[in-house]
């Protein structure tokens, strides 16, 4: 946790805070704080500052809050991603929100496993404290949306086309001709593929969408590794 990121619920006045539970515990534990000390904080989509600790208890930390800073700009990226499983899940969240991505839509492919989407992690609350988690590693206030479908056809029919208006849009698909570009410089889709890779059919709906199929060199990469490859050499940015 290099910010403790703060919600409207954290705050008992208009410049202080109370942190509990997880974060608590980090600033006792790993941080090894002391009344007195300033920690870097940031509100929920809102500006970053530090908080002054000036008390600390078994049960509570109370923050005396400053605010003068902007979070890190995002990234001009729509990352559309078949649901990956479970475990994976969690820390592909994580790294998106780390990496600045704030614009995450899951979606159903014939790989994905129907028992994928009844995973717990994908409740408000669980989807909400991994993207903390990734704000909170990389110093960022701006909590990303998370869009669920769980069709394909109708997404990709529907509503992707105007998704891609005006973007570069690209599938990562091993095997392709064309080596995934570098540099972007403007907005940018990219759709990333399940553990098993999008199918034949699903590629071509992709393409007839507006997407053009690119490739990574002949190494298959997990999805948790293929991502913040792919998003870091769209974008010099997250560097
Ligand atoms: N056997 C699958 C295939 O050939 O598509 C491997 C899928 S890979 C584990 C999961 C996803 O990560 C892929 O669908 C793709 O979106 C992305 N990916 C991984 N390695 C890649 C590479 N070398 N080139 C392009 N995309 C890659």
């Amino acid at each position: 946790m290099n910010l403790a990121l703060l919600f409207d619920d954290d705050f008992i006045r208009t410049d202080r805070a109370l942190l509990r539970g997880r974060r608590l515990e980090h600033l006792k534990s790993t941080l090894k704080v002391s009344t007195g000390d300033r920690i870097p904080v940031g509100r929920v989509n809102g500006a970053m500052g530090f908080g002054e600790i000036m008390t600390l208890s078994d049960q509570e930390a109370e923050l005396r809050v400053t605010l003068e800073g902007s979070p890190p700009p995002g990234l001009p990226l729509t990352l559309i991603l078949a649901m990956p499983r479970p475990k994976m899940f969690r820390r592909v969240l994580q790294t998106c929100a780390s990496l600045g991505v704030k614009d995450i839509w899951l979606i159903n492919s014939y790989k994905v496993e129907k028992s994928f989407w009844q995973t717990p992690w994908l409740a408000d609350e669980s989807l909400k404290e991994n993207l903390t988690l990734g704000l909170e590693q990389a110093k960022d206030t701006v909590m990303p949306q998370v869009h669920i479908r769980k069709l394909f056809k109708p997404f990709v029919e529907d509503e992707l086309p105007a998704l891609l208006a005006g973007k570069r849009a690209l599938v990562a698909h091993p095997g392709t001709a064309t080596p995934c570009p570098t540099h972007l410089s403007g907005p940018a889709v990219l759709c990333v593929g399940p553990e098993g890779g999008f199918t034949d059919y699903e590629v071509e709906k992709l393409e007839a969408a507006g997407c053009d199929s690119v490739h990574l060199g002949a190494r298959i990469l997990r999805v948790e590794t293929a991502v913040p490859v792919l998003v870091s050499r769209l974008f010099d940015a997250c560097l």
